[in-house]
C-alpha cells in the first residue's frame, strides 16, 4: 500500500464510519479542529482507559488527578512557558506563507536559488541569494523572508467581568503616546487579567505534588498520572490529528530519589514500549530514539522519544524525559512553598546524618492520546484480497484493532427480521451489556454487508442468529481477523467474547 495513500484511506474511513469528523464542517471547518464521532470517542476512551489501567490501577506507586485546564498565570511564568514557549515565526515576502523558521528547508547561506514570483507556477522566474539564516520558504523556495519573531504558543483569554481592551481604550483615548508606549500599556492591560489554556498537563502534577503526597501518604518513588486536553496555538498544523491546536495527553510524573534517574528512565522506556507492543500489530513500527545532547530541553538530563513509523516517516508518539528536580525547584522558589520530601530511612549524603530531605527528581512518560488514536488506526488498517460468495474478486478492509481498543466488542446479527430471530439477538445483546461490554445490535442490510461493516470498524466478533438458533439454541461466532465462523451453543458464544477480552486485560 502506497503510504500516503494509506493516510487518505484512514481519513476517509474515519468520516464514513463515524470515527472522526472535521469540526464545524457545515461552516467549512475550523483549522486543525476535529470531532470524535460515535466510534472515535469509544476508541479514544478505550486507549485512555488502557493507559490508566497500566499506569494507575495495576500499580501501588501511581495515583491519578484531574486538574483544571486554567491555572494561575504564575505557573506558566515559573515553568518558562510564558517567556520561552514560543516558535520562531517567519513570513515569506514572496508568496505570503507563514511558517516556522526551525522547520524550514535548510539551504547554505550565500547559495543562489531560483523561485517563481508570488509562488505561482506560471510566475516569472526570480533568483536570489540565501541570507545568513540559512533557510528558504517551504512553499515557494524564496529566500526573501521577514525577520524571525517569537510567537507564544499558549492560548490566552481573560478571566473576570472586565474586558481589558475596553478599559485600555477608555484610558488611552485622547492621550499622546508613542507606538512603543501604546504597545507596552496595551500589553500590561491584557496581561493583568490574562489566564492561559494549559499547553501541557504536567505542571499540575508538580504544583499539586505536596497535596497528593501528603493526602495519600505516598512514599518515594511514586507517580501522579493525568489524562486531559492541552492547547497549543501551533503555526503549522499537519497530518490530520497528528498536530492540532487542541489535543489530549496522557502524562505521568514519577518522583524519585536524586541519583536514581538513569535506572528509572530505562524502566519507564521499557514499560512504555511494552505497552505499545501489547496493542500493536506491527511492533517494528515503534522505536525508541535517544535525544542528542543538543536536542535536550534545558530542564532535562536525558530523554528518549518513542517514535512511530507514520506514512510520512518516523515521528514522535511519546517522550520519556528525565526532568531532574527542575520543575519542583522552580515552583518551590517562586511560590515559597517547600516542595521537598523527607526520607527518615536514608542518610543525608551532605551531612552523613540519618534522615534526608531532598527535592525529588522526576521521570516523565508523556504520551499524546490523540496521536495514539492515529497510530493505532494506521497500525490496524489492512486490506485483504479474496473472493466473495459469488466468486468475484474483492478487497476486504479490516481494522485489526486490539479487541480491548475496538469501539464495538461484538455485533449481534439476526439473519432475518422475523421468526423470533430479533428477539433472540436482543437477549444476547442484553446479556453482553450486562457484563459491561459495548455491543451492537444490527439488523440492517445483507449479512455480507454487515460483516464488511464490522470488519471495517474493527469489531472483533460477529454473532449471527439463524433458523438453527431457534431450534437448537446455537449461534455462529465469526472471528474478524480470520473471517472464519464456528457454530457453538449461545451461552458458549457469550463466554468466548467475555473470556477473550478478559484474557487480554
Ligand atoms: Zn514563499
Amino acid at each position: 500500500m502506497e503510504s500516503l495513500d494509506l493516510m487518505t484511506k484512514i481519513v476517509s474511513l474515519c468520516k464514513r464510519r463515524g470515527f472522526i469528523f472535521q469540526s464545524s464542517e457545515i461552516y467549512g471547518g475550523l483549522k486543525s479542529c476535529y470531532d470524535y464521532g460515535p466510534l472515535g470517542v469509544e476508541l479514544k476512551r478505550n486507549i485512555a482507559a488502557e493507559w490508566w489501567r497500566s499506569m494507575v490501577y495495576k500499580r501501588e506507586d501511581v495515583v491519578g488527578i484531574d486538574a483544571s485546564i486554567m491555572m494561575h498565570p504564575k505557573v506558566w511564568q515559573t515553568s518558562g512557558h510564558l517567556s520561552g514557549f514560543s516558535d520562531p515565526l517567519v513570513d515569506c515576502l514572496n508568496c505570503k506563507e507563514r511558517f516556522r523558521a526551525d522547520k524550514a528547508p535548510k539551504v547554505a547561506a550565500g547559495t543562489s536559488v531560483t523561485f517563481k514570483k508570488g509562488g505561482k507556477a506560471n510566475g516569472d522566474a526570480l533568483t536570489g541569494a540565501v541570507p545568513a539564516h540559512g533557510y528558504v520558504c517551504p512553499v515557494c523556495g524564496s529566500p526573501q523572508l521577514s525577520d524571525e519573531r517569537q510567537f507564544n504558543l499558549m492560548f490566552r483569554t481573560n478571566m473576570g467581568p472586565v474586558d481589558p481592551l475596553s478599559e485600555f481604550v477608555r484610558d488611552a483615548h485622547g492621550k499622546d503616546m508613542t507606538r512603543e508606549e501604546f504597545r507596552t500599556k496595551l500589553d500590561e492591560a491584557v496581561r493583568s487579567t490574562a489566564v492561559y489554556l494549559r499547553p501541557e498537563t504536567a505542571q499540575a502534577m508538580f504544583v499539586q505534588f505536596l497535596n497528593v503526597q501528603q493526602s495519600q501518604s505516598m512514599k518515594i518513588p511514586f507517580g501522579i498520572a493525568q489524562t486531559g486536553k492541552s492547547f497549543r496555538n501551533e503555526i503549522v498544523t499537519e497530518h490530520f490529528i497528528f498536530r492540532s491546536c487542541e489535543f489530549e495527553q496522557m502524562e505521568m510524573e514519577f518522583f524519585i530519589e536524586p541519583g536514581t534517574q538513569n535506572e528509572w528512565l530505562k524502566y519507564w522506556c521499557d514499560e512504555r514500549m511494552n505497552w505499545y507492543a501489547n496493542f500493536a500489530n506491527k511492533k517494528e513500527d515503534f522505536m525508541l530514539r535517544r535525544h542528542d545532547s543538543d536536542e535536550l530541553a534545558h530542564y532535562s538530563d536525558d530523554c528518549y522519544d518513542i517514535e512511530y513509523r507514520y506514512p510520512w516517516g518516523w515521528g514522535e508518539l511519546e517522550g520519556v524525559a528525565s526532568r531532574t528536580d527542575y520543575d519542583l525547584s522552580r515552583h518551590a522558589e517562586a511560590s515559597g512553598v517547600k516542595l521537598s520530601y523527607f526520607d527518615q530511612q536514608k542518610v543525608d549524603p551532605a551531612t552523613g546524618k540519618p534522615g534526608w530531605r531532598y527535592t525529588p527528581y522526576v521521570i516523565e512518560p508523556a504520551a499524546g492520546l490523540t496521536r495514539t488514536v492515529l497510530c493505532f488506526l494506521l497500525d490496524a488498517y489492512s486490506e485483504e484480497k479474496g473472493v466473495d460468495h459469488e466468486g468475484k474478486e474483492k478487497t476486504r478492509v479490516v481494522l485489526k484493532l486490539h479487541p480491548r481498543l475496538a469501539p464495538v466488542k461484538a455485533a449481534v446479527l439476526p439473519l432475518v427480521k422475523k421468526d423470533g430471530q430479533p428477539e433472540k439477538a436482543r437477549a444476547i445483546v442484553a446479556e453482553l451489556r450486562r457484563h459491561g461490554l459495548n455491543v451492537s445490535y444490527d439488523e440492517q442490510q445483507s449479512i455480507g454487508k454487515r460483516y464488511a461493516k464490522h470488519d471495517e470498524i474493527g469489531t472483533p466478533f460477529c454473532i449471527t442468529i439463524d433458523p438453527e438458533t431457534i431450534t437448537s439454541d446455537t449461534v455462529t461466532i465469526r472471528d474478524r481477523d480470520s473471517a472464519t465462523q464456528v457454530r457453538v451453543p449461545t451461552a458458549k458464544a457469550i463466554e468466548i467474547v467475555r473470556e477473550r477480552l478478559e484474557s487480554l486485560a
